[in-house]
């Protein structure tokens, strides 16, 4: 039994999940307003040592808008995902 999260994980970003495991958290709307949810979002990963991590990324399938976290040096076109 764990209690809470690791702690390099930021729990702003990463909840626990069941006994051992942990899950991302993730946006609900996109930056213009759109809803995110299982059809309206893709999730992807983006390999960067900007932020010593990659990069998670969800793009909305109406907009194209993209959220970022951590945020990245690289592309200033994605908008970082502050909680
Ligand atoms: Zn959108
Ligand atoms: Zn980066």
């Amino acid at each position: 039994m764990i209690e809470g999260l690791p702690p390099r994980l930021d729990d702003r970003y990463y909840l626990p999940f069941g006994e051992h495991g942990v899950a991302e958290r993730f946006p609900a709307v996109c930056p213009r307003g759109h809803q995110l949810g299982p059809d309206a979002v893709l999730v992807g990963a983006h390999p960067c040592l900007c932020a010593g991590r990659g990069h998670r990324t969800w793009a909305c399938w109406a907009c194209g808008s993209v959220w970022v976290w951590p945020p990245c040096l690289h592309h200033p076109e994605w908008v970082p995902w502050i909680r």
